[in-house]
């Protein structure tokens, strides 16, 4: 299977490489879509990306002193909500060299270097011992992992048992599957998650489809645009024409996309 070879990470690393400096200047921080209540919702995306983060903190129910593994990190800014809120350790992991650099950096400034570190590494192969976390997430992140059994039984290996689990990913709606024509993103059906999830030694506790509320409202994409559009000379000198592209796509069509889902899920370490 050409999707799990060693390249598939290396250039979704190189993506986000360049993608994340810009899309910090355009988003936020957090590298994953925002929820909003309802459709005149005028949150900020800053706001709603916080709440969705929010929300996959109350799935995890962390406690204190607990251990957490970040499977995806981003350049840290869910790990960090996370540890501003809970007593709790976190590893985050991510394949691109520049956002464990970035994080990192940002752990030290957010004065959180003691309790949250971050490590390059590929969720396929984690450098952790067996049972060695209390909880861990994918926020947005196994999108990215063609193999999901392999990045689910990693998962599975390095949390020890009764450990949480909580997955915040885009599906497709059967028969659509939008990311076919996506190199470096792989949706599943909704209804692929369970028996995936169950095959690797998770329960699924909770699953809901939360679609109609990660839908950019109209009144934020209004704001976007204009931001994105006063900025692109500024941003395609930081990182080329194709990552200004993607983020226009991002800004304009992605939230569109025809088939495109959005799940939250907790499920528990058998
Ligand atoms: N969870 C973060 C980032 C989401 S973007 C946030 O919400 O802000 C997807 C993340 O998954 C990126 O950090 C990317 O580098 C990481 N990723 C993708 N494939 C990976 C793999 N095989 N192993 C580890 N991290 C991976």
């Amino acid at each position: 299977m050409t999707s799990s070879h060693p390249s598939h990470a290396e250039a979704v690393a190189v993506l986000y490489d360049s993608f994340s400096a810009v899309h910090a200047r355009v988003c936020d921080s957090n590298l994953h879509v925002g929820y909003w209540t309802e459709a005149d919702d005028e949150a900020t995306f800053e706001a709603a990306t916080e709440r969705l983060t929010a929300l996959m903190v109350e799935r995890l129910a962390p406690r204190t002193g607990q251990r957490v593994l970040d499977i995806g990190c981003g350049i840290g800014q869910p790990a960090f909500h996370l540890a501003h809120g809970h007593a709790v350790e976190v590893v985050g992991v991510s394949v691109s060299r520049c956002q464990i650099e970035h994080a990192s950096i940002r752990a030290r400034h957010a004065r959180l270097a003691d309790r949250v570190r971050f490590e390059r590494a590929d969720a396929r192969q984690l450098p952790y011992p067996d049972a060695s976390f209390d909880a861990g997430w994918f926020l947005e992140s196994l999108i990215h992992m063609p193999d999901k059994p392999q990045a689910l039984r990693e998962a599975a290996r390095v949390l020890r048992p009764g450990a949480r689990l909580a997955v915040a990913d885009m599906f497709h709606e059967p028969g659509r599957d939008w990311s076919a024509s996506h190199p470096l993103v792989t949706a599943v059906p909704l209804a692929a998650y369970e028996p995936l999830l169950s095959a690797e030694g998770f329960d699924v506790l909770d699953l809901t489809d939360v679609t109609a509320r990660v839908r950019v409202p109209e009144p934020v994409r209004r704001r976007l645009r204009a931001m994105v559009s006063e900025h692109r000379a500024e941003w395609t000198a930081l990182a080329g024409d194709e990552v200004v592209r993607l983020l226009l796509d991002t800004v304009n069509d992605t939230f569109d996309t025809p088939g495109l889902g959005y799940v939250l899920i907790t499920a528990r370490r058998r």
